[in-house]
């Protein structure tokens, strides 16, 4: 790809990552680099995490090389959850992805969008891989940013009936089916709890912020197929032991699972599952080195963790186009 003006960095604001990492595009680069991840073809070492005195938030810094296509960089992201009372989204940072040749600086983006947008696609691409094919329920919990793109990357690769969504507050699931339920040809259900959500969904989207488990295993029916994506820190859990112990577990980078999936560790403390419960990554199933279902009747489970090399793979999109295409900000750091 060509940098067409070697000397300046591009800043892409959010509107400019909306508008050209579309959820079609993304699912599609994060599918390409999720196998590459497992290929080998990516150094990914552990995120890292300062906590903000105070207790408002976090900051970390996802490091990341990918080779195919090449790329390196950063994100660099908070994670403020009581941010939506200010109206302000929890997450907030930026992708900075670096000139391969030089080592320059060569884009700064938003990463709030692309954070929501390729979590999104990889819960996509782990659901085509993973769920039954003849899915057509799914169940969302929570109804904040992720909630939005989630929705919106299952349409992509599922043929749904229906939607049913949960949320701690009955009028933020009200205003997410109203919003949503416009944007998508689907009928949105709101649902008065996790239970009632979860009952005879063939997909199950967990995308809340909760620390300490709301979904049971004892609520799943065979052949479901559950994505993971909220609990991101070794002491956080959307799901308990038994989700855990009943599903076929998949992850996107097995580094973080085995340091962060607060659910896989507390079934391993107590005694339920050992690590070889852990199965694998979802690269690896990608490209059919590694079964993930096996009969209608699996329970299924992709742990999210999120990596820089899904940060990559979306910015390496965004650049892509601004090779083609004027868009963002130039300057000269
Ligand atoms: P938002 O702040 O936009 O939404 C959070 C949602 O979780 C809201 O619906 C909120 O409800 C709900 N929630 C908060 N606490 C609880 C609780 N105790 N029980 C039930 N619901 C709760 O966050 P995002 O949508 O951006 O992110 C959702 C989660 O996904 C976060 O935990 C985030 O860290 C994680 N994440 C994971 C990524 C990955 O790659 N795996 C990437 C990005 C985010 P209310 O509105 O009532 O507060």
């Amino acid at each position: 790809m060509q940098h067409p003006e070697p000397d300046t960095v591009l800043i892409v604001p959010a509107a400019d990552v909306c508008r050209v990492l579309t959820m079609p595009r993304c699912i599609e680069a994060i599918d390409q680099v999720m196998r590459r991840v497992s290929q080998g073809k990516a150094q990914l070492p552990l995120r890292n995490f300062v906590r903000v005195p105070g207790g408002a938030g976090l900051f970390g810094a996802m490091t990341g090389c990918i080779e195919e296509p090449l790329a390196f960089g950063a994100k660099l992201i908070s994670v403020f959850p009581r941010n939506a009372d200010r109206g302000l989204p929890s997450h907030n940072g930026v992708v900075l992805v670096m000139d391969p040749g030089t080592g320059r600086v060569r884009a700064i983006m938003d990463g709030t969008s692309i954070t929501a947008i390729r979590t999104a696609a990889a819960t996509a691409v782990a659901t085509r891989a993973l769920a039954r094919p003849d899915s057509r329920s799914l169940a969302i919990l929570g109804a904040g940013e992720q909630a939005v793109t989630h929705l919106e990357a299952m349409t992509h690769v599922l043929e749904l009936r229906r939607v049913r969504i949960w949320a701690r507050s009955s009028e933020k699931a009200q205003a997410f089916a109203r919003s949503e339920g416009a944007r998508h040809a689907v009928p949105l259900e709101v649902s008065a709890s996790v239970r009632e959500a979860v009952d005879g969904a063939d997909v199950i989207c967990a995308v809340t912020a909760a620390r300490e488990p709301i979904l049971r295993g004892e609520w799943l029916a065979p052949g479901t197929h559950v994505n993971l994506v909220g609990a991101s820190q070794a002491d956080s859990r959307e799901a308990d032991d038994e989700v855990v112990r009943r599903g076929r577990y998949f992850v996107d980078l097995r580094l973080s699972a085995v340091n962060e999936a607060g659910e896989l560790l507390h079934a391993i403390r107590a005694g339920l599952v050992t690590e070889q419960h852990l199965l694998g990554e979802i690269g690896a199933v990608l490209d059919g080195r590694l079964t993930g279902r096996r009969t209608g009747e699996d329970i299924t489970i992709y742990k999210s963790l999120g990596i820089a090399a899904q940060d990559l793979a979306a910015a390496h999109v965004i650049l892509d186009q601004a090779a083609r295409e004027r868009f963002g900000i130039r300057v000269r750091l």
